[in-house]
């Protein structure tokens, strides 16, 4: 972000979706339309350092669930999204995992495991 420019973000922190906008100053960011101080960090992070959990799927061998719904176990850079996905892609759960099992560890060496968040191949749904 460059001196004097201004981005318009959505807080995506509580459901209020507040629409804040950021613009870069001598003197530092300055962020406003924030209903409260969580807005100001999530402005602050989102301009110097964007990070998001991925929520998405990955193949199985099991007929009953042929995709499993996983999400990574905290956030992780958003540039790095569509990298994690692209790997996700490759790997196929071979076990009958349950929620909170390991789907993938420390996911590309970002220090974030990727977990199943789904029974569906407990329940034999
Ligand atoms: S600024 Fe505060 S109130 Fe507004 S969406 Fe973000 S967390 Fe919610």
């Amino acid at each position: 972000m460059n001196r004097d420019e201004k981005r318009v973000l959505t807080c995506i922190v509580c459901p209020n979706g507040c629409r804040l906008t950021v613009e870069k100053q001598a003197e530092g960011l300055k962020i406003t339309g924030n209903q409260c101080k969580r807005g100001l960090a999530f402005a602050e992070a989102e301009i110097t350092h964007p990070t998001r959990t991925l929520t998405t799927t990955v193949r199985t061998i099991f007929p009953q669930a042929p995709v499993l719904p996983v999400r990574t176990q905290g956030e992780i850079p958003k540039e790095k999204i569509r990298e994690v996905m692209a790997f996700l892609n490759t790997i196929t759960i071979t076990e009958p995992l349950g929620i909170g099992a390991v789907a993938a560890e420390n996911v590309l060496g970002l220090g974030r495991d990727v977990i199943v968040t789904s029974d569906l191949l407990k329940s034999g749904a």
